[in-house]
């Protein structure tokens, strides 16, 4: 363990508004490690330690892992990164706090160790940009190639510029299936900014722009935010 305050940042948004693609792109610039939930799991899951031996057991049952155990991953990857990277300024998390409960649950976890939040990002689009951008993607049935219908159309309707393949909408990607998906982000995920949002460390970037446009506007408004 070393004395170093860790800052904690949060990344917040809908599928499709290219959060993960922003993460990626953020971190190093700020000297954050990108914390995914999903690859916090995969590597406890392969680690031969107590702690992974306690998700195995949610895994093995396929049930979640209690909040508590999540964050404990969490401040174990975290110690684990500070040993390796004496340059860490603090963590990027993405997917993780996902509701109230969560949140809450991170929040009174941090004061125990009289650290906070630095600052949560919320990367937003509107819903029916959202619903174009995940309801456009065709894929190929021969070579798996990707298109969409209006961001990268293929040459000739239907058919694949690679192979001449036939395109396909994969059933995840129709409108009813997204709408789903959506509708549990905005019922469960967006209440959570409105907790933020009173602590005063809400950051709302609008995602609808470019990609290296929205990089930038989320490196800004860090930087003041993420101490080193
Ligand atoms: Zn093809």
């Amino acid at each position: 363990m070393t004395d170093q305050p860790v800052n904690y940042v949060i990344i917040v948004g809908p599928q499709g508004a290219g959060k993960g693609t922003q993460a990626a792109a953020v971190a190093p610039q700020l000297g954050l490690e990108h914390v995914a939930t999903g690859d916090l799991f995969r590597a406890i899951l392969k680690s031969d330690s107590e702690l992974g031996d306690e998700v195995r057991q949610y895994y093995d049952q396929g049930a979640l892992v209690p909040d508590d155990l999540t964050i404990r991953v969490l401040f174990a990857h975290i110690e684990q990164l500070q040993r390796g990277r004496p340059d860490l300024t603090g963590v990027l998390l993405d997917g993780f706090p996902r509701n109230a409960a969560q949140a809450e649950a991170l929040d009174s976890a941090l004061a125990e160790r009289g650290e906070a939040i630095s600052a949560v990002v919320l990367v937003d689009v509107p819903r029916d940009e959202l619903m174009k951008r995940l309801t456009g993607r065709l894929i190929c049935a021969d070579c798996g190639a990707t298109y969409h219908r209006e961001f990268n159309p293929p040459a000739s309707e239907g058919a694949c510029d690679q192979c001449g393949g036939e395109l396909f909408q994969r059933s995840d990607d129709t409108p009813e299936a997204v709408e789903k998906r959506l509708g549990i982000y905005y019922e469960q995920t967006e209440p959570i900014l409105d907790h933020y949002r009173e602590q005063g460390i809400l950051i709302e970037v609008d995602g609808n722009r470019e990609i290296n446009t929205v990089t930038k506007a989320i490196l800004e408004s860090l930087k003041q935010r993420v101490s080193n």
